[in-house]
């Protein structure tokens, strides 16, 4: 149920980096929310971006993006949280970890003064253990602490898969599950193009595919990030729209299927740990989150990552 306090279309975005003003940009473009306010410890750059962005409202529908405090979202529907160290060439998203923990410590406790009702959506990483903390810090409900995990995963798998099958991503239907990292699961066995299993589909398809293309394309998912942050720096396009999208998600209400981030509990017998499955968004964040009937390598895999998020979680000093 909508909170009375809240402004339906209302948007904060925590950190005006390369990721937070791209989302805002995207929510801009693409009409979604009706205020977006960016928060930047750099006050500077939040002013700058929004700057920037605000100079384009002539060309698309009106939406007020403007920098600001956290007192400013004391109203917000959805708070945005992208601010953090950016991964470096080399680092992994958990060497991240205890660098970004204390950045959340403080940003959270700020929130939860001004905001206790809002929808809280991490990016930062490492997102599965960002989620996860900003949960227990936040001391918000689950349905109210969401992931970007591994939305974005599944999209450039979906993507990989549209482009070696020459079929519209649209038609292409599969999820990257677990963690938004190294750990994280394609489901295969559920992958369809069109409702026909990706294997029944290979006999009938016109392209030439060689025998290994399932675990290259598996590879070139989990290691995007990695290349493109060798290639130019960072990642930024992609996951905006990502996080664009569950915004739409939960300020229209729409009950869209994401491979969003929660806290598991129950699901293929883990408890206590942030990871991604499919799962229905609606206007109050988390409807529910769908287990799959995964084969048993990859119950195996999720698993396995899910405890691999925990003995990370272990050694954090939150
Ligand atoms: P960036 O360095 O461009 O931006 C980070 C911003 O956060 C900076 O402007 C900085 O001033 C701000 N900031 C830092 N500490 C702050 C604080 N305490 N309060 C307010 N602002 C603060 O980095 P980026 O490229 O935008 O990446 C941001 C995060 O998003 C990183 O953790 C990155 O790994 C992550 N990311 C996640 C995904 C995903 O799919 N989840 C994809 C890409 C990047």
């Amino acid at each position: 149920m909508e909170n009375n306090n809240l402004k339906a279309g209302k948007v904060g975005i925590i950190g005006a980096g390369s990721v937070g003003s791209t989302t805002a940009y995207a929510l801009m473009v693409q009409g979604i929310g009706s205020e977006i306010v960016l928060i930047d410890r750099n006050k500077e750059k939040a002013e700058g971006e929004a700057m920037d962005i605000m100079h384009g409202q002539s060309f698309v529908k009106p939406i007020q993006v403007r920098a600001g405090d956290y007192s400013d979202l004391k109203d917000a529907k959805v708070i945005i949280i992208t601010a953090g160290a950016p991964q470096k060439e080399g680092e992994t998203r958990l060497d991240l970890v205890q660098k970004n923990t204390n950045i959340f410590k403080d940003i959270i406790s700020e929130i939860t003064k001004y905001n206790q009702d809002a929808i809280l959506l991490v990016v930062a990483n490492p997102v599965d253990i960002l989620t996860y903390i900003t949960l227990k810090l936040s001391g918000f409900s689950k349905k109210r602490v969401i992931g970007s995990g591994t939305v974005l995963d599944s999209a450039r798998f979906r993507s990989l898969i549209s482009e070696q099958c020459k079929i519209a991503a649209k038609n292409v239907h599969g999820y990257v599950i677990g963690e938004h990292g190294d750990s994280e699961v394609p489901v295969w066995s559920l992958t369809n193009i069109a409702g026909t299993q990706i294997d029944k589909y290979c006999p009938i398809c016109d392209q030439n595919c060689d025998g290994v293309i399932k675990e290259r394309i598996s590879e070139q998912v989990k290691n995007a990030a990695y290349e493109i942050i060798e290639k130019k720096g960072s990642t930024y396009y992609a996951v905006a729209l990502g996080v664009a999208q569950i915004t739409q998600a939960i300020l229209r209400d729409e009950d869209t299927v994401l491979t969003v981030s929660s806290l598991l509990q129950g699901e293929y017998g883990i408890e206590d740990v942030s990871l991604s499955l499919p799962t229905v968004i609606d206007n109050n964040g988390i409807r529910n989150v769908l287990e799959l009937d995964l084969n048993k390598e990859e119950r195996e895999a999720f698993i396995n990552s899910a405890n691999l998020m925990k003995d990370a979680i272990k050694e954090l000093d939150i």
